[in-house]
């Protein structure tokens, strides 16, 4: 039996002026049929997982469309029409199917679809019909809607952020398709929505409070009848009518069942929702604290978090950093193609005035202006081996020159913005982490896995931005109301 593999990922930050373009695509992945195949068999990622479940299911894998971008703003219509109708041609040259894995983002907004992901799956539906199984894996940053469940058979979600799971669910997917079509199981699913924003800042899966609802969640399983459930913690970046915690379960051939799990898991979240609301570190507390303790330390910058959408020039923390020497030697990455053509003109060795950062919008921190010595420049290509939020294997950030001020400030200029998934982002290109006491990451937990094992402590910095981890900084329009904890006698 022949089985297809269609993926459509992107999270849409819809408080980013900017647009996501077929470009941001092509310059991360846009494949068809065999092609995606040789990128993405190998990668720590749901396709990868799809791969490896199928041979091992001895069902045959169909490789038919792969598209995902960097989280960035929301799709432009032509952008989505486009992915959409290649998904279309490539769908019709596959040949004949017994089903598909299909691999979604779950938070993708486009302009002319907020529910991207529900216009998408449910005009796959439409096309291969009720009878073909539809399997899905989904990012724990979906915003899920009802469209999406009714267009697929069962989701799995990722159960650990950062997202080191992806492989091990897309291996799940395809071992659920198989029992499918063996005719071992009917796939019936039910969801609840929970009028609850999850704050980002309480998203670490490894510890509490996620950890909690997580671990009843596995307790579920050994329900019998219960197939598979799914706790996602959603995107509060997207101000849409999905935005929301969701909780999914898959029950074999018994809807009731699948809708008393779904409702037990959201009612024990729902009880302990004032634990997920954010505990916020200001830039000044976060500074006093990390003088007081050993390094290295990682501040992590929630307000510009680059695997959220946001810029990745921000510059309040390293404005921060320069004018604390108790916590110098100090590193931190921005996107600034500027002034990596500035310091290659100069060249290495050279003393350079540069005015970094900032230079995207005025919500990130003003550029900062210091006197540089070039300390290399490098091609910004580089590789990880091991499991990474995202999945990702090979990396290229543009030309890149790292610079440091006389005082201890080492910044790594990028020509593009990066999500800091990987350390070697910095080792490859010859950063010496042991001669630093603060390192700077962009993001939240997804870069948890790459910094934690360099870290002695890590800090969670309440920084402003389009991901402000304050949501009520952010104006939201569409969102649902009531909801917590914009409003915090909701009840559900
Ligand atoms: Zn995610």
């Amino acid at each position: 039996m022949r089985v297809g593999i269609i993926a459509l990922l992107q999270e849409s930050n819809t408080f980013i002026k900017g647009e996501t373009t077929l470009a941001h695509f092509e310059a991360d992945i846009l494949l068809e049929g065999e092609a995606v195949r040789k990128r993405l068999a190998d990668a720590h990622h749901e396709i990868g997982g799809f791969f490896v479940g199928l041979a091992e299911q001895k069902l045959e894998a169909v490789p038919i469309f792969a598209a995902r971008a960097l989280p960035f703003g929301v799709l432009t219509a032509e952008t989505l029409d486009a992915l959409v109708r290649r998904l279309d041609a490539a769908l019709d040259r596959a040949g004949p199917l017994d089903g598909l894995l299909v691999a979604p983002h779950g938070a993708t907004v486009a302009a002319n679809h907020a529910d991207a992901d529900g216009y998408w799956l449910t005009h796959l539906r439409q096309r291969v019909g009720r009878k073909m199984p539809i399997v899905g894996t989904l990012d724990l940053h979906a915003n899920v809607s009802p469209k999406m469940i009714a267009a697929c058979d069962a989701y799995i979600g990722y159960r650990t952020n950062p997202h080191l799971d992806q492989r091990q669910r897309g291996i799940e997917a395809a071992r659920l398709i198989a029992m499918t079509l063996r005719g071992e199981i009917k796939p019936t699913m039910a969801a609840a929505f929970l009028p609850l924003a999850v704050n980002i800042e309480r998203q670490l899966t490894a510890e509490q409070p996620c950890r909690g609802v997580y671990d009843y969640a596995d307790a579920l399983l050994d329900k019998e009848g219960v197939v598979t459930n799914s706790v996602i913690l959603s995107f509060p970046y997207a101000d849409v009518a999905e935005m929301g915690a969701c909780v999914i379960s898959v029950t074999n051939n018994d809807f009731a069942l699948a809708e008393e799990t779904a409702l037990g898991l959201g009612q024990y979240w729902w009880d302990r929702r004032h634990a997920f609301v954010g505990q916020m570190t200001s830039i000044s507390e976060a500074c006093d604290r990390a003088a007081k303790l050993d390094g290295p330390i990682t501040l992590l910058d929630m307000g510009d978090n680059v695997g959220g959408g946001s810029p990745g020039d921000g510059t309040l923390l390293a404005i921060a950093l320069a004018n604390r020497r108790d916590l110098l030697p100090a590193c931190v990455c921005l996107a600034d193609a500027d002034s990596v053509q500035k310091a290659i003109a100069a060249g290495v060795g050279t003393r350079v005035t540069l005015t970094v950062g900032g230079k995207t919008d005025d919500l990130h921190g003003p550029p900062f202006e210091a006197e540089f010595t070039v300390q290399s420049l490098g091609d910004g290509k580089f590789s990880e081996t091991e499991p990474r939020h995202g999945g990702f294997l090979h990396f290229n950030q543009g030309p890149t020159a790292i610079v440091a001020t006389d005082t201890g400030l080492t910044i790594m200029l990028t020509t593009r913005r990066m999500v800091p998934f990987s350390i070697r982002q910095l080792t490859s290109h010859g950063v010496d982490l042991s001669a630093f006491r603060v390192l700077v990451a962009k993001g939240v937990h997804a870069p948890v896995a790459a910094y934690a094992p360099v870290s002695k402590h890590l800090i969670r910095v309440d920084t402003p931005g389009v991901t402000s981890a304050d949501m009520t900084r952010l104006e939201y329009k569409n969102r649902r109301r009531p909801m917590f904890p914009f409003e915090l006698d909701t009840t559900w």
